[in-house]
């Protein structure tokens, strides 16, 4: 079912005959989506926990890290299931087959459902992403132990020569091996210290601006979103990608207009010479306020029309596709590229 947030997104991935199969996690158990629509598990809310990409019948590339904090919702089969007749011929079909709008008379329906996270993070902790810490630990642990060797067998060989030399560095390794434990756990309170103070002052950066700017966590989460998938999918080589945390919001006016800035960290995933990459990036997104009010869309089928031509419109495009007139725009939020 294309929803208006997934259609950008379903379009590309069927120009390339891609499948993303996505594994979450709902309480302890694995359910999975597929975007060909093979496999969908009746999941209403999920972490996500894998990605699968499949070119054909081929699977070619794997995902595992995701943030679980951020939450996905999605439309419930029983939603799906629910009878419909299209206003405009009567024809009457469970909402499924009304697909790509009513194969019958051709009206463009917008589909949509207001309870929905479309990758919405609403809480704080201290968890920093990267392996700095294990690695720091292990370089210290390293260096330590060599040292303490290399003044063990200084003082207890009467000769130092080459054998010596690697017995250091063979005693070295065995020795930092032992104490990695050690250092892990001393390293904590001498590296996490910092760390911990660094989130704190972060988080609360946070806290600020939702306090400050009064805005719904939820519609603009969703709000972000929607636009972030528009602007990687309207790239050529974007296949996917995945927001693995939200590091900072900031806002600003420019040129009389409000404006946020969303700094992310986030994988973008690409397709190229047939093949799949990801890259992890630190993005920086932009977005200004839509000047006019935005066009509503409720829970379920909306049909919307085109207030020039009357024809029903697909309010993802932005214009009307018969006569060209523009039509308001879905995002009280616009991104603006930097
Ligand atoms: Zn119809
Ligand atoms: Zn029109």
């Amino acid at each position: 079912m294309p929803l208006v947030s997934d259609s950008f997104h379903e379009k590309k991935l069927k120009d390339f005959k891609i499948n993303i199969k996505t594994k979450y996690a709902v309480g302890n158990k694995i359910y999975e989506r597929n975007t060909d629509g093979s496999i969908n598990d009746d999941i209403t809310s999920g972490v996500r926990c894998e990605k699968e990409y499949y070119i054909g019948p081929n699977l070619v590339h794997k995902e595992t890290d995701f943030d679980s904090r951020i939450e996905y919702t999605f439309i419930s089969k029983e939603m799906e299931n629910r009878e419909y007749k299209c206003p405009n011929c009567g024809m009457q079909s469970q909402l499924k087959n009304f697909k790509n709008g009513c194969p019958y008379c051709r009206t463009n329906y917008n589909i949509e459902y207001t309870d929905k996270d479309l990758g919405s993070k609403y809480h704080y902790d201290r968890v920093l992403r990267n392996t700095t810490y294990r690695v720091v630990t292990a370089i210290v642990d390293v260096i330590i132990s060599v040292i303490i060797c290399f003044f063990f067998i200084q003082a207890t060989s009467r000769t130092f020569n080459s054998i010596d030399i690697a017995k250091v560095f063979i005693y070295g390794a065995i020795l930092s091996l032992v104490l990695y434990y050690l250092f892990y756990i001393v390293d904590a309170y001498i590296i996490l210290g910092p760390i911990k103070i660094y989130k704190d002052r972060q988080n609360q950066k946070q806290i600020d601006f939702w306090n400050r700017t009064k805005l719904d966590k939820k519609s603009f989460f969703n709000n972000v979103n929607y636009e972030v998938r528009k602007y990687y999918y309207s790239k050529n080589n974007v296949i996917d990608f995945d927001v693995l945390d939200y590091i900072a919001f900031k806002e600003f006016n420019r040129s009389g207009t409000q404006h946020v800035s969303v700094t992310a960290e986030v994988r973008i995933v690409y397709y190229e010479n047939g093949r799949i990459k990801a890259k992890f990036t630190k993005e920086e997104y932009v977005f200004r306020k839509n000047p006019t009010d935005k066009l509503e869309i409720h829970e379920g089928v909306n049909m919307i029309k085109c207030h020039n031509c009357g024809h029903s419109i697909d309010a993802t495009k932005g214009i009307c596709e018969y006569c060209r007139t523009e039509i308001k725009y879905l995002q009280e939020w616009i991104i603006v590229n930097k």
